[in-house]
């Protein structure tokens, strides 16, 4: 199923509503979110972004491209009435109708819009069609693995089937951007370390959605890295400042904030706090939360409350000091698998006034433009073997590691882990943040320790997710304006990346 904005509009003000795909879809990535949409004041919510609307856009354009090209002889329930699609889904299903694109079925308290219904042995098999990979990992570095978020939707609409007495059996399937059926068992365990099964994190995901529904539960908000493309931005933050959530401090969470609220309700206790009654023996009465992790959480909450507030170095640092320093940033449409941007600052002999921008484009979104504008970013980021790259977490890294495999021409793997090479290549966010700084700060991101430091960005809207929708508006119109965007505020990506690395040198004085 599709996020359309009509999907979430219709579930708003009732608490009586049903269970539905989109419900559990939401709820995986934040449980507020549901509470949210059926309890809050919809005009309280925030603008849907322009990366969100083009995420609806694309997956729509996407769901008739698969339906027009690769798919024939089905039935087509999508010009028909919410009122009669029901009874025109079950009357498909009832004549055994090999295909079913956008039916909706309901039992009890369920509700399920799938994509398409498919006719197998002993019943129906729902699927879903995604703009994205149908599963996580897969690369190198990762095996692949269900999305839990997709899972449950497929979920919902089999246990929706089981009740009707049309199931095929406990599996789903979602038909990819990569051209691919990737098949959903429910019985699996997910993997060798987690028993579980997909049809046990649904039946969690049902009752947590069912819970919300009839207010037995009351959910709080929790800051993440989600609530950035959330509708409920705005006003999940005042809330979360206004209570003094433990979730503001960097990498703390909803799990680790939820077994910690009974004992420590806000962030002002938490830092006048003394934490020798919460441990013993290095353990302590939180849930996934050791002494390690609740001192440096303590930490973290003293420096917010600070009248005087200063980042720290926690550990010696050594950052070498080379005459060519290159910052370097990629930027990504992950949809359209397509490495558009290379981008570099080039500085000499840690003077600023050297500074300059080389990017790297890809002028249209062909593979050929991709592997060019590769092969020259290669090129140069290995053109002085003393030079010293700097990159802020392991995006870029994994990205090069797939276009060694996707261009093998260009370099060899061993190239590519030579360039990143910690004698080579520095990764500020893990190998030096991370393990090493302290900031007065709710998360470490780029943009927030830049924007700390005093940097700014030129565009009013700097976000990864608002460069891949100027990127999509570049392929669609070629304007120019929008290609000069991308670039600068990849170029100022690339500057922020140098503002933080000489932050960082300057609490090492
Ligand atoms: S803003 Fe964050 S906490 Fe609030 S509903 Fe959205 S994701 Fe959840």
């Amino acid at each position: 199923m599709s996020l359309e904005p009509e999907a979430t509009a219709t579930r708003a003000g009732a608490s009586s509503q049903p269970v539905t795909g989109s419900m559990l879809y939401d709820l995986i990535q934040c449980p507020h979110r549901v509470y949210a949409d059926t309890f809050s004041v919809a005009s309280e919510r925030d603008e849907v972004s322009p990366f969100v609307r083009m995420l609806w856009e694309r997956g729509s354009n996407f769901e008739a491209q698969v339906m027009g090209s690769r798919v024939a002889g089905y039935v087509d329930l999508t010009s028909v009435s919410r009122h009669e699609r029901e009874r025109l889904t079950r009357e498909a299903m009832d004549r055994g109708e090999p295909l079913i694109y956008r039916g909706q079925i309901s039992a009890d308290d369920l509700l399920g819009m799938p994509d398409v219904l498919r006719k197998e042995v002993g019943g129906y098999v729902p699927g879903d069609i995604k703009s994205g990979a149908g599963e996580f990992g897969g690369d190198d570095e990762h095996e692949p693995k269900p999305k839990l978020h997709y899972a449950v939707q497929l979920a919902l609409y089999v246990d929706i089937l089981q009740r009707l007495s049309l199931a095929a059996g406990r599996r789903g399937f979602i038909w990819d951007v990569r051209g691919e059926e990737v098949s959903y068992d429910f019985d699996k365990p997910i993997s060798e370390r987690k028993p579980r099964t997909l049809w046990d994190e649904y039946l969690t995901a049902r009752e947590g959605a069912r819970s919300i529904l009839s207010t037995v539960t009351v959910t709080r908000p929790a800051y993440s890295s989600t609530c950035k493309l959330c509708h409920w931005h705005t006003r999940c933050l005042s809330d979360l400042e206004a209570m003094d959530d433990l979730s503001l401090i960097p990498h703390l969470g909803r799990a680790k904030r939820d077994a910690m609220l009974d004992y420590i309700p806000t962030l002002a206790e938490f830092a006048s706090m003394e934490l020798h009654s919460f441990i013993t023996k290095g353990r302590t009465p939180f849930a996934r939360v050791g002494e390690k992790s609740l001192r440096t959480f303590h930490t973290r909450a003293r420096l917010l409350k600070s009248p005087s507030p200063a980042p720290f170095l926690k550990e010696s640092i050594s950052l070498p000091l080379v005459s060519r320093e290159l910052f370097f940033d990629i930027e990504v449409d992950p949809m359209r698998e397509i490495c558009y941007l290379h981008g570099i600052v080039e500085r000499l002999e840690g003077d600023n006034a050297t500074e300059r921008f080389i990017g790297f484009f890809t002028e249209d979104e062909s593979e050929q433009e991709e592997e060019r504008a590769f092969a020259e970013a290669w090129a140069y980021l290995t053109a002085d073997p003393n030079a010293l790259v700097y990159y802020f977490s392991k995006y870029e890294r994994t990205i090069y590691r797939k276009l060694q495999a996707k261009y093998p021409s260009v370099c060899t793997r061993e190239d590519v882990e030579a360039l990143f090479h910690p004698e080579k290549a520095i990764d500020l966010y893990f190998d030096v943040v991370f393990p090493a700084t302290e900031w007065p700060t709710r998360d470490y991101s780029l943009k927030t320790l830049a924007r700390y430091l005093g940097f700014n960005w030129r565009d009013e809207n700097p976000s990864g997710a608002a460069s891949i929708e100027w990127f999509d508006r570049w392929v669609k119109g070629r304007d120019p304006a929008d290609r000069q965007r991308i670039l600068e505020y990849n170029e100022d990506d690339c500057r922020a990346t140098r503002v933080v690395l000489d932050g960082i040198r300057a609490l090492a004085a």
